[in-house]
């Protein structure tokens, strides 16, 4: 039985269906043919009991209605009455007192297949002559002077011809049926598993010829079109994080590229012909110097932009002091950048405490305050304010009055490596990576980043977060 099991389910799953359907259809069929064999078969033999029974009933009132005059010579002289009412393939014999034949009557049945036998009371047998199955029916028959026994026997070979056209036709039918349901179950099955085949080819498709691939689409509303349909997102999901992936890394490397060729011409021009040359020396281990700082900083900022993609806003989240925070960060700033003059206005943060992750916060105030001071060109001046909207936004805008940004530019400056002035932006130690960093951690927090600017006349960056309490 287990051997059988497994066999089974080593098979495709089209031909499971098949053989499913196929085997219950046949217990089904069998069941049925079963049920109503049977009923069949009791109704029929029931109506051929009857009729002899019916013909039994005319002769006993037959010869009720005679009584009186009854005897052995009334009997011979009824025989063209028995006669009349004998049927085809049945025989009717009156027997005497012993049980010796008194006038028999029939029809296509021959005597000697059935032995006579008086009875005193009603009796029905079935008995077989060979191939030939025989219902007999013995009553007795009492009169003044006469005592016998009427005897009927009717050949079934009708009723067993019959019953054995209805076996026939019962077998074939359920062949028939059998056949027809595997075949449509196995038409089915393919209908059915089709989407699936084709998921299976395109993922084989997707091996040999990449992500592009896609499950051919069945506007069907069923389970295995909407998983054709998942698939096909799954993948474009994929492909788009993939391709992302390759931009990122085709751009990272085009970006360090630049440092890199820049130390290694110095290095080699120093190799060369500049080793004796100390004015030479000292200008390329300046650049190189510089560029190394850059490419520091690029790593770093790579680094930075990592983490942020990877950042978790419910990590190490802590009720802190934003308020606090920001004076705090300014603070700092203002030391390092002593011409700046940076105003605050937190007030509405005064005794908040905020659900966020510190670390995120300082991060993005760092990284927009790095850009005003280094974006900006005769105004040193840079406005932090905060406030709440609603009890459950927040929303920091940091204002500078330098060198803007051009309106076309303006929708690309969170593009990893973008930068407006790519020469100028160098020059100021940009990797074009700040921003990009900002965005990613304030989309963690569901958050919104926006910036505005005219250029010459300043730049407003807005960060809106959602936060608890
Ligand atoms: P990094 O911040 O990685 O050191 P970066 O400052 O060049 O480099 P981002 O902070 O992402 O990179 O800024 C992208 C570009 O947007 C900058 O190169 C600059 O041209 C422009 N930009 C950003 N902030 C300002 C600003 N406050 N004023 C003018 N231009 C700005
Ligand atoms: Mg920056």
């Amino acid at each position: 039985m287990n051997k059988l099991r497994r066999c089974f389910t080593r098979l495709p799953i089209k031909w499971q269906m098949t053989l499913w359907s196929a085997f219950m259809l046949f217990v089904l069929f069998t069941v049925y043919n079963a049920v109503q064999y049977i009923g069949i078969n009791q109704w029929m033999s029931s109506r051929e009991v009857e009729s002899v029974r019916k013909t039994m009933g005319e002769l006993q009132s037959y010869f009720t209605e005679k009584s009186d005059i009854l005897d052995a010579g009334q009997i011979v002289r009824s025989k063209h009455f028995i006669q009349s009412i004998n049927q085809k393939n049945q025989l009717i014999r009156i027997l005497d007192n012993e049980g010796k034949p008194v006038l028999t009557v029939l029809t296509d049945l021959p005597e000697d297949w059935v032995a006579p036998r008086p009875v005193t009371k009603t009796e029905l047998e079935s008995v077989w002559h060979q191939e030939e199955h025989l219902l007999v029916l013995r009553a007795p028959v009492v009169s003044e002077k006469f005592r016998g026994t009427i005897e009927i026997v009717s050949n079934l070979e009708t009723f067993d011809e019959l019953k054995g056209v209805i076996t026939l036709v019962m077998i074939l039918g359920g062949i028939g049926g059998i056949l027809l349901s595997g075949l449509g179950g196995l038409l089915l099955a393919g209908r059915l598993l089709r989407p699936v085949q084709s998921i299976t080819e395109t993922m084989r498709r997707i091996q040999r010829n990449g992500l592009q691939e896609r499950v051919p689409f069945y506007d069907n509303k069923d389970e295995i079109s909407a998983l054709a349909h998942v698939f096909n997102e799954m993948m474009d999901q994929l492909e788009t994080s993939f391709r992302k992936q390759k931009q990122f890394v085709e751009d990272a490397s085009h970006e360090l590229r630049t440092p890199i060729a820049i130390i290694s011409g110095h290095l080699s021009m120093l190799n060369r012909w500049g080793k004796h040359d100390p004015v030479l020396v000292d200008e390329s281990l300046l650049a190189s110097l510089e560029e190394l700082e850059r490419l520091k900083g690029l790593v770093q900022g790579l680094l930075e932009l990592t983490r942020a993609e990877n950042a978790s806003p419910d990590g190490a989240i802590e009720l802190f002091d934003l308020g606090e925070t920001i004076a705090q960060i300014v603070k700092n700033v203002s030391v390092v950048h002593p011409e700046f003059e940076i105003t605050t206005e937190v007030d509405a943060l005064k005794g908040v405490q905020i659900r966020l992750v510190p670390n995120h916060i300082k991060q993005i105030l760092l990284i927009l305050l790095d850009n005003a001071v280094k974006y900006s060109t005769k105004r040193n001046k840079i406005h932090v304010s905060a406030v709440l909207v609603e009890d459950r936004i927040l929303r920091i805008a940091i204002r500078d009055y330098g060198m803007g940004i051009p309106k076309e530019e303006v929708e690309h400056v969170f593009d990893r490596f973008y930068r407006v002035d790519k020469a100028r932006s160098r020059k100021r130690g940009g990797s074009g990576l700040g921003l990009s960093i900002a965005k990613r951690l304030v989309e963690k927090y569901h958050g919104d980043i926006r910036l505005e600017s005219e250029e010459n006349q300043g730049t407003t960056v807005t960060v809106q977060l959602p936060f608890s309490r």
